[in-house]
């Protein structure tokens, strides 16, 4: 075998899985067609568990330095009342960021190689190479063909490894919303507090984060069912939801679009097999979710040390590599089943059922109420667990 492991996609799942496996003496390659630094679609909040393991990668600080301001505090608005507050911190990572991808996934590349990952850039993955008995044994593409003992697909919602490994999809439900995202520079909260907004308006969510270079990222979603009338006028659409904010009129007049408006409608909510023989998914490839929840980075970070583990174990002979691989996959479905369950929820933009609105309210009149919920929402205390409290 030419590597221990072939990793398919570098950014948030690949080069973070790359890392620690390299750093455990592993010999990684991992490819992706792209290059980097380069953009994803993506309104890019590391959440508070994401800033922790970068701190346990030793790359948190690098993260935080890349130029995006620590968001001090989150305000989702309901309309009749408004939640305001910031998550818990975990440690040191104490506030969430938003990090332009051209930073955040150069960073992450960067750090696999230098962890001695073979890094090839610009290079894309066609199919799977497998021995007589059907097990996957290494990856192949356009003049290139690696073996290794696992492959990893790390490359996103059109995964390629998934497909050629004919990974089933289940727990799943088609796109629910469609969003379009653009920058502004000038768009500062009033008070100086660097604050992430949401703005709740039924068939319409208005999210403001600020990201790199003083520009702030302008997120609309509407329900799928008025994709294509959106799409028809995607400006006037778009300037009509946030003319929906009168908190917002005075300071969009007073600022510059920096960049075009870039959108999707193909943002479906599954869990695919993850784990088989002589492969396996992380990342969008294996859960992939609507962004409702700005979640995909850090559920890539903590599925990529999930996998990490256990493919360092099973490597090691500890227990089989598939089994090992296949724990992972039962590790992570446990870990996200949930938030799957309440992604679907919200990305419904149905109107919150009685007993929700309540509890929001209940919410938004209590600061430490209000931290413990961004705890829920940002993933540092277990929707289950969360839940049962608020109900007792
Ligand atoms: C509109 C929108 C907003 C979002 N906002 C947020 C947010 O605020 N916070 C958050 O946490 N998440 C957000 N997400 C989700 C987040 O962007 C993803 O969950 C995250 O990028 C997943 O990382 P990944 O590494 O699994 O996949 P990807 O980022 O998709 O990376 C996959 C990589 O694989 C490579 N690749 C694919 N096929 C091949 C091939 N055949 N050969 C070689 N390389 C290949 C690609 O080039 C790519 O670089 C958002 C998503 C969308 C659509």
């Amino acid at each position: 075998m030419d590597f221990d492991v072939i990793v398919v996609g570098a950014r948030c799942a690949g080069s973070p899985t790359a890392m620690l496996l390299a750093r455990r003496g592993h010999r990684v390659l991992v490819v992706d067609r792209a290059t980097f630094p380069s953009d994803a679609l993506s309104t890019h909040l590391i959440q508070v568990p994401g800033l922790a393991a970068l701190e346990r990668w030793g790359l948190r600080e690098a993260v935080e330095g890349a130029g995006a301001p620590p968001i001090e505090r989150f305000t989702m608005d309901f309309g009749p009342f408004a939640i305001s507050g910031a998550p818990p911190a975990e440690g040191v990572a104490a506030r969430p960021f938003c990090v332009r991808r051209t930073a955040l996934d150069a960073i992450l590349v960067g750090a696999a190689r230098a962890a001695g990952a073979e890094v090839r850039e610009g290079v894309t993955v066609e199919g799977l190479l497998r021995d007589g008995d059907g097990r996957v044994t290494g990856v192949r593409g356009e003049g290139f063909e690696a073996t290794a003992r696992i492959v990893v697909g790390a490359d996103g919602l059109r995964s390629v490894v998934a497909k050629d490994a004919g990974a089933a999809l289940y727990g799943d439900a088609p796109s629910l919303t469609a969003g379009y995202y653009a920058y502004y520079r000038g768009l500062e909260s009033p008070d100086g507090v660097v604050t992430a907004e949401i703005f709740q308006l039924g068939d319409r969510a208005v999210v403001l984060f600020p990201t790199n270079d003083g520009l702030t990222c302008v997120f609309v979603a509407c329900p799928i069912a008025q994709f294509h009338d959106f799409r028809g006028d995607v400006e006037g659409n778009y300037a009509e939801a946030l003319a929906r904010v009168p908190a917002l009129t005075a300071r969009i007049g007073g600022a510059q679009r920096a960049e075009r408006i870039r959108g999707t409608a193909d943002v479906p909510n599954f869990f695919r097999r993850s784990a088989g023989p002589g492969w396996a998914l992380v990342g969008d490839a294996g859960y992939h979710k609507d962004p409702v929840m700005a979640a995909g980075i850090t559920d890539a970070f903590v599925a990529a040390e999930m996998l990490t583990e256990a493919v360092h174990s099973g490597l090691f002979g500890e227990r089989g590599l598939d089994a090992a691989v296949e724990e992972y996959a039962a590790r992570r479905d446990a870990r996200f089943g949930p938030a799957l369950q309440l992604t679907c929820q919200l990305a419904s933009m149905e109107p919150p059922a009685p007993e929700m609105a309540a509890l929001l309210a209940r919410v938004a009149a209590s600061p430490q109420e209000t931290t413990r919920f961004f705890g829920m929402m940002q993933g540092s205390t277990p929707i289950p667990e969360y839940f049962a409290s608020v109900a007792e």
